[in-house]
């Protein structure tokens, strides 16, 4: 070991690690049991944001290597409600059959994320947990209205994206599976040509007096927002013809405390609406 690390044969970062227990469970249970009772544990799902963590300072004393545990890689639907292990990485969930086929815009969107090297390794749920606003893991799943299932001691329990932004998570749980449900989404798209100032996904939901638009907008440093906009007897025929009014509609409702130094409100309003209308007019319904 010496011989090789004087010989610079070794990363002066594998040197700088501190002494840690490594638990490798093989089920959710056993995992679980680890976050309640070893000592400051940290999970380890592909480790490829854990790499940054541990630059930036994290030093566990226990790392809980998950990604042993089968259950959490599965995917599956039911009755239009589909479930994602949060295990999945960028490609495998992008290039999955069911999701292309449930969630086609999602999986576009899911199969731009990171480059080859990085999505063969890298989980959805590493993605959300690493709770950095650049990443676009939330924005999206943010716009889907998907629901987070942590799995603790105490069982399951069910949350929204946005609670991830505030720290509002189960203690001692770890993420299992993402849900959405697909049966009212009638379309979805992602847009990032403006990326890093600014990314946004708008998704088109089909309720009993017309159509609902939710779209959801992040910038580098500030995370995502949601905003919504009901429009009774709407078609989605219809959509492509008043893009540009629901767009200046629905940006307009954008807080002015959306501003990270970069993108103001007033620029994300102006070119989110652009982006907006041009989505709209492009959706396939
Ligand atoms: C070169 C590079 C390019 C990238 N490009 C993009 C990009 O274009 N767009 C983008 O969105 N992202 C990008 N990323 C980020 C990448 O998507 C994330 O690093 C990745 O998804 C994290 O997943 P992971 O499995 O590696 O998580 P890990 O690094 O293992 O974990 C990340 C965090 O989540 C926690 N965690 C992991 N799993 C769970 C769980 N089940 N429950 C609770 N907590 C959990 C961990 O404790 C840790 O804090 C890039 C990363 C790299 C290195």
């Amino acid at each position: 070991m010496e011989h090789l690390q004087s010989a610079g044969l070794l990363p002066t970062s594998a040197r700088s690690l501190a002494p840690l227990r490594l638990w490798q469970p093989a089920s959710i249970a056993d995992a679980v049991s680890c976050l309640q009772r070893c000592d400051a544990p940290v999970l380890l799902a592909g480790g490829t944001d854990l790499v940054a963590q541990y630059n930036e300072g994290l030093s566990p004393r226990t790392l809980v290597d998950i990604s042993r545990i089968e259950a959490l890689r599965q995917l599956r639907q039911h009755d239009g409600v589909l479930h994602i292990g949060a295990l999945v990485t960028h490609h495998g969930g992008s290039g999955d059959a069911l999701v292309r086929r449930l969630l086609p815009g999602f999986a576009r969107a899911w199969s731009r994320i990171a480059n080859p090297r990085i999505r063969f390794r890298a989980t959805l749920g590493g993605n959300l947990m690493a709770r950095r606003t650049r990443y676009e893991g939330a924005l999206l799943l943010q716009a889907l209205r998907a629901q987070l299932h942590f799995t603790g001691t105490a069982g399951r329990e069910r949350i929204g994206v946005d609670a991830v932004w505030h720290g509002d998570v189960p203690a001692h749980a770890m993420l299992s599976d993402i849900e959405i449900d697909t049966r009212a989404l009638v379309a979805f798209d992602y847009e990032r040509s403006l990326r890093p100032l600014m990314t946004q996904a708008v998704s088109v939901w089909r309720e009993p007096a017309g159509l609902r638009l939710v779209l959801v907008l992040a910038t580098e440093y500030l995370a995502p927002v949601n905003l919504s906009l009901a429009v009774p007897g709407l078609q989605p025929q219809q959509l492509a013809a008043r893009a540009p009014a629901m767009a200046r509609e629905l940006l307009a409702q954008l807080p002015v405390s959306f501003d990270d130094g970069q993108v103001t409100a007033d620029y994300a309003r102006h070119a989110g609406a652009a982006l907006l209308a041009r989505q709209l007019e492009s959706l396939h319904v």
